[in-house]
């Protein structure tokens, strides 16, 4: 079968959705920490598996030999996801199966918050399992899901400079994910997956400006100035930190992808700026 973990969350609902369109439900098996979050997923025929990253034991035997393994990387940043992730590749690792893809960073991101994805990576190939890495690249919803502020201030305030970025929509990046499960040939293969036109913040201020008729601009501010807004607004220092710290990268180019990997998995144009803006106003 193929088994899904992190699927009640946002990615791993569009993965089980799109594979719901692909293969009967009885052949998905959802691995989730809240039953009754997947309520919905068990009444359409889909298999539950109840178990959590923090303790190992609840991975005994959920997976069988021949499984394909879509790893959802954590969120749990305080609780060494690394630790977590292995706990899960120990356990497909006994249970033999076929292959193990997991979300992981692209190979270009320096920032801190790759260095979890690297050393998953690490621990996924020294496994000996067939794997898959799906490098994904940074999510237009991390900016279209947070645009009230956006709109009161009439800014994007970002510390990226020029730099530009190939963000797509979590619905490319789980497609990608379910080409992978549904496909063949994909073993021990790395994918670079990012959107097909990378863009700077002032190109999505203007197509903010442009959608919703108000006057956006935007504002580049320095890492340490971020760090203290997004502090300011209520996330913990280390997260406001770690997101600084991805647009340093930003501006350095970090999270350019020029693969093609994404569309050429998805089979379909990405989803572009102007359509991801267009489904957040109207949303
Ligand atoms: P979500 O936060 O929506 O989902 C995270 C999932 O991981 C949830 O299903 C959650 O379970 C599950 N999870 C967390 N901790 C555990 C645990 N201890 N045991 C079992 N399951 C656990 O993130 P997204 O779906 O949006 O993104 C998927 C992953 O991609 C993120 O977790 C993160 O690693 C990474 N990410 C990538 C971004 C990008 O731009 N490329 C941006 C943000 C994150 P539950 O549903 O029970 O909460």
């Amino acid at each position: 079968g193929i088994v899904v973990t992190g699927a009640t969350g946002h990615l791993g609902r569009h993965v089980v959705e799109q594979l719901l369109e692909k293969v009967p439900a009885e052949q998905i098996t959802a691995v989730v920490r809240d039953e009754q979050k997947a309520a919905d997923l068990a009444a359409r025929g889909v298999r539950l598996a109840v178990a959590d990253y923090n303790a190992p034991e609840t991975f005994d035997s959920l997976f069988a030999a021949g499984d394909k393994v879509l790893l959802i990387s954590g969120n749990e940043f305080d609780k060494g996801r690394v630790r977590q992730h292995q706990v899960v590749i120990d356990a497909a690792r006994a249970a033999g199966v076929a292959l193990l893809a997991y979300t992981s960073a692209p190979g270009t991101l320096k920032a801190a918050l790759a260095d979890d994805h690297r050393a998953t990576e690490e621990v996924l190939l020294a496994s000996g399992l067939p794997y898959t890495l799906l490098r994904n690249g940074w999510y237009f919803e991390n900016y279209t899901e947070n645009l009230a502020p956006v709109l009161e201030h009439g800014a994007v305030v970002q510390a990226a400079g020029a730099g530009r970025i190939s963000a797509a929509s979590r619905a490319d990046y789980a497609a990608a994910a379910v080409a992978v499960l549904t496909g063949e040939g994909h073993e021990n293969t790395t994918y670079e997956l990012g959107g097909d036109e990378p863009f700077g913040f002032a190109e999505y201020a203007a197509e903010l400006s442009r959608q919703t008729g108000r006057d956006i601009a935007y504002t580049p501010v320095t890492p340490e100035a971020l760090t203290g807004i997004l502090s300011g607004a209520g996330l913990p220092a280390a997260l406001a930190e770690i997101l600084a710290g991805v647009d340093a990268s930003i501006e350095k180019g970090e999270l350019v992808v020029t693969t093609g990997d994404l569309t050429r998995l998805t089979g379909r144009p990405a989803q572009s700026l102007a359509e991801a803006v267009t489904a957040a106003v109207k949303g």
